[in-house]
């Protein structure tokens, strides 16, 4: 393994690009590996971000021509790592590619996903919405090209090859693998969002107008399943009351036991959503404690200033259904120690980032804390980035990824640190 070899990075959301992109522009060749179609990990599932409330799409894009430009940056989308091997200094790491049934002549004119006859739940839209089994895996994908799920396509048929007149499609197309020898090793893989299913105390996966704060990123967004329209899942109709519930699942030793860091300024910014799309909605959030640190603190200033929102300091503990279509609430008075009951149509449980260190198929054998996040293993030649270490927002994640990066090229050279 000689000093000069690649750095590679697993997971290319905003932390894995950062980390990629400053290595490369450090003046390190870098290989960015992501499992999906397309970059830019969960950010780009949110509506807006703050604390600037723009659309992620913006940032990500400026990324992306940075990656673009620089030659030193080696993307292999729809690839995860199969296995690794430390070798000498470094790591041989075999790469596995899904099959590309797309290639590079796609122009992107969508007549094969007008052609399809398949559809799927789209993974982008969190499965809220039918998808064409050929489509681009969301507007904003990079790289610009279709994906297909194979597995989703009936038996002989051939309408989005027949509708393709630049033969981009070959529905024979097989997973590639190759093996790379690597300096050091940035894993960038990020989160998940706590199941809601394990919230049935909540309504989770029991009541349907009961959602998840990331289920109303995708309920809010102009590309999301309603078109951008908050609307009840079950019928269909603008709820009149929305309720944020906090620390769903989080800070308890039976669901997460630690906090998330940024869900309260996620149902602040859920709340501001609802207020500019629904200025008559009643919203309420009940919280434990309002974990607004640094700059953010200004989220909770803006919120607080706004007419027919309320926050009350309690912790939800059952949410059941309710007379005529409503949902009932079962809340400790966390100042008062008293029980209370109160309404709403819409309730968002404020769920935690799990750690994806433990899908089984990041094999670099990451040692990780208590909470499943990792840590930094110096003589491996092994770094961690951005929510893979601990959950965060995209400004500490993004310098923690450039930490990162620092590290991995002072370990690449052979420096001790
Ligand atoms: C409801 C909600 C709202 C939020 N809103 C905001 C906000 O407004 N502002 C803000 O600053 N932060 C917000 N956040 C936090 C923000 O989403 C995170 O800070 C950000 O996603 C961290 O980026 P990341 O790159 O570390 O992880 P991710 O975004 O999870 O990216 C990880 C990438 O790694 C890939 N990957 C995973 N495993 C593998 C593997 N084995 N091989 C290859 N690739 C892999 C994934 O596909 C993904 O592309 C919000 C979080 C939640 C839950």
């Amino acid at each position: 393994m000689n000093n000069s070899a690649p750095l590679m990075v697993v997971g290319a959301g905003i932390s894995g690009v950062t980390a990629a992109l400053e290595a490369a522009e450090a003046g390190r060749e870098v290989i960015l590996v992501e499992r999906d179609p397309s970059i830019g990990g969960r950010v780009l599932r949110s509506h807006n971000y703050f604390p600037k409330l723009c659309p992620p799409s913006c940032g990500m894009e400026l990324n992306t021509r940075r990656v673009e430009r620089n030659p030193r940056v080696r993307v292999l989308t729809g690839t995860t790592v199969a296995a690794a091997t430390r070798d000498g200094e470094g790591w041989n790491v075999t790469l596995k590619t899904a099959p590309a049934y797309v290639n590079d002549r796609c122009t992107v004119c969508n007549e094969c996903a007008k052609a399809c006859p398949a559809t799927v739940p789209d993974p982008f839209n969190l499965g809220l919405a039918e998808v064409p089994a050929i489509r681009l895996p969301h507007l904003d994908a990079w790289p610009q090209r279709y994906t297909l799920d194979r597995d989703a396509c009936g038996s002989g048929c051939t309408a989005c090859v027949d509708a393709c007149e630049f033969g981009a499609i070959d529905l024979d197309a097989k997973e590639t693998e190759e093996t790379v020898a690597v300096s050091a090793v940035v894993v960038a893989t990020g989160w998940r969002p706590y199941p809601l299913e394990k919230l049935d105390d909540l309504g989770g996966g029991v009541l349907p107008d009961v959602i998840s704060n990331v289920m109303m990123e995708r309920l809010v967004a102009p590309a999301g399943p309603t078109g951008g329209e908050i609307k009840r899942p079950s019928d269909g109709a603008v709820p009149k009351r929305v309720a944020f519930v906090q620390c769903a699942g989080s800070r308890d030793v039976n669901h997460l036991p630690y906090c998330s860091a940024i869900c309260c300024l996620a149902s602040m910014k859920q709340a501001m959503y609802v207020k500019e799309r629904l200025p008559e909605t009643a919203v309420t959030i009940y919280y434990i404690d309002r974990r607004t640190p640094g700059r953010n603190e200004e989220m909770l200033n803006r919120v607080d200033e706004l007419d027919g929102v309320e926050l009350v300091k309690g912790k939800v503990g059952k949410v059941e259904r309710g007379a005529g279509g409503a949902l009932k609430l079962r809340v400790e008075d966390v100042e008062s120690g008293r029980l209370l009951e109160a309404e709403t149509d819409l309730v968002v449980l404020a769920t935690g980032m799990v750690s994806n260190l433990d899908t089984g198929d990041t094999p670099f054998a990451v040692h990780t804390d208590d909470d499943g996040f990792g840590l930094d293993d110096n003589a491996a030649k092994l770094f961690v980035a951005g929510v893979a270490r601990r959950p965060e927002d995209v400004a500490a994640s993004v310098r923690d990824a450039t930490g990162a990066a620092a590290k991995a090229c002072v370990a690449a050279t052979g420096r001790t640190q």
